[in-house]
């Protein structure tokens, strides 16, 4: 069982694909930190903890896809945290915990469509992680690791 998973890596610049004309910003980790995720972690939508340094924890949905930029043969990983920040946060160090999955990659028809999508993710996300059993992650000493 890969869940949930602990993850920590510095925050790089993806390739601003799409988030922006989406109004949904995502946190890409490092090349290092994707390679190190389990191969048996699938692509799809999944929802967990963040913490952007020493910083509060809030609700996140994550995406792990294929990167067009390494040819689909590389995955990325993209964290959306719901919560808006005063300032980006390029370079510092981000924090998840994934505790569950929400949906498998997919492809839409329109932008309308993903953004309805993904909306409809960020609801899922904050719902379940009201949950006692998810609840209890955000306390976790992970978070007050420093490392
Ligand atoms: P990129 O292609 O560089 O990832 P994005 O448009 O996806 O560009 O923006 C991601 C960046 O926005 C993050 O690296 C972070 O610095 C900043 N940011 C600000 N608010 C958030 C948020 N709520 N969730 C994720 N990233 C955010
Ligand atoms: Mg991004």
């Amino acid at each position: 069982k890969t869940l949930p998973y602990f993850c920590r890596g510095e925050v790089v610049r993806g390739f601003g694909r799409g988030s922006k004309e989406l109004g949904i910003r995502t946190a890409n980790f490092s090349e290092g930190v994707v390679d190190s995720f389990p191969s048996d972690i699938s692509t799809g939508i999944y929802y967990g903890w963040a913490c952007v340094g020493s910083g509060d924890v809030h609700k996140m949905v994550l995406s792990i896809g294929w990167n067009p930029y390494y040819k689909n043969v590389k995955k990325s990983v993209e964290t959306h945290i719901i919560h808006t920040f005063k300032e980006d946060f390029y370079g510092e160090i981000l924090s998840i915990i994934i505790v569950g999955y929400i949906r498998p990659e997919q492809n839409f028809d329109s932008l309308d469509a993903l953004i309805a999508a993904i909306q409809h993710d960020i609801e899922e996300a904050k719902n379940l992680l009201d949950l006692p059993e998810h609840q209890k992650f955000k306390d976790d000493n992970f978070f007050h690791t420093v490392n």
